[in-house]
């Protein structure tokens, strides 16, 4: 349900987006307020930019000062409803300085704390960004500052190669760590087929990407964000050639059993495919798309496998065998 929009006159002083959506926090479904704030963008994605991520293309370069960004979070504020859950977007980081200065950093985590004390407040950020005095400055507004980093791969090969990522994973460990230390939350997004490295290249990673972050951070969430193809990226040119489709949901669906049957209570693990069941999102064959994303739905919420949707006559044997087939050629699945 999407309830704000950014102004058309010129002015900043409302956010790109705020809207209202599911997730869950301690295995139960909660109510979440959504906002993107109108910033200037990703620092890193003007320096070189990462090979799946479009997030930037019609972002306004110009930095906006502590008085519009106030605006935007009051606009989006004004339409919280007690929900427990508040995710802050930025299309890039919100701790780095660069984007929204620390100041004004603490002004918005303060001003979001005054209106729900209560809530989870989630914020992104490279690690690059991550400081622990400032987490301690932001941490004491709100109940709960969970910070995400997108990690995507914890293989540096992989994430450096097939992502263009530009941070290795000790730098991750690192602002994990400190996130962790400063009475903060952790969240870590991975990426589920990166360009070029086929369909089972792609579960293998996740599924031992998940395991590197359950040894290393026990506790923390991981949330698996298959492949949707963004505008004007590597990615997109890739398959608009006809040389990469956005993984199957069925491969979704064996990272998130596989590695929940593995990890156990270590890891809370989650997935809100973005495009699910479209052609440039995670897709089956069409029949059975909404049932698998709904399976997936549930489990991220109850973290309990027998939510994941069983195998369906539809595609489920097409899929297996083009896994096989990808085993020995990595691109045969993706090619059209
Ligand atoms: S994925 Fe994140 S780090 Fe990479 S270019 Fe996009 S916003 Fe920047
Ligand atoms: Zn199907």
């Amino acid at each position: 349900m999407d309830i704000g929009a950014s102004d058309d006159d010129g002015t900043r002083n409302r956010p790109l987006s705020v809207w209202k959506e599911r997730d869950s926090i301690g295995g139960r479904a909660v109510d979440a307020l959504v906002m993107i704030l109108d910033g200037p963008g990703c620092t890193w994605s003007k320096k070189v930019g990462c090979t799946m991520c479009g997030y930037n293309n019609n972002v306004d370069r110009n930095a906006v000062s502590e008085k519009e960004l106030l605006m935007q979070v009051e606009y989006a504020m004004d339409r919280y409803e007690s929900e427990p859950y508040i995710k802050i977007f930025t299309s890039g980081s919100f701790l780095d300085p660069n984007e929204i200065p620390k100041d004004a950093q603490i002004s918005i985590i303060s001003k979001i704390g005054d209106a729900a004390p209560s809530s989870r407040v989630l914020v992104e950020s490279r690690p690059e960004f991550i400081e622990d005095k400032q987490l301690a400055a932001l941490r004491r507004f709100v109940a709960d500052l969970e910070v995400a980093i997108g990690l995507e791969s914890s293989s540096d090969i992989i994430r450096a190669r097939y992502i263009r990522k530009g941070f290795t994973y000790s730098q991750y460990a690192e602002g994990a760590d400190l996130i962790i230390d400063s009475g903060c939350l952790l969240k870590t997004y991975l990426l589920l087929k990166p360009p070029l490295l086929g369909e089972w290249g792609s579960m293998e990673d996740a599924k031992n990407s998940i395991a590197d972050i359950r040894d290393s951070f026990p506790g923390s969430r991981i949330s698996v964000n298959p492949m949707n193809i963004q505008t004007n990226t590597h990615v997109e040119r890739l398959f608009a050639a006809g040389l990469y489709r956005p993984p199957w949901l069925w491969s979704l669906v064996d990272v998130l059993r596989q590695s929940k049957k593995e990890t156990g209570k270590d890891i809370h693990l989650m997935s809100s495919p973005t495009a699910g069941g479209k052609r440039r999102g995670a897709h089956n064959c069409g029949k059975c798309d909404d049932v698998v994303l709904s399976g997936i739905g549930e489990f991220s919420i109850t973290n309990d496998v027998a939510d994941l949707p069983a195998p369906q006559s539809c595609c489920y044997g097409k899929w297996e065998s083009l896994l096989m087939s990808s085993r020995v050629d990595p691109l045969s699945a993706d090619r059209t």
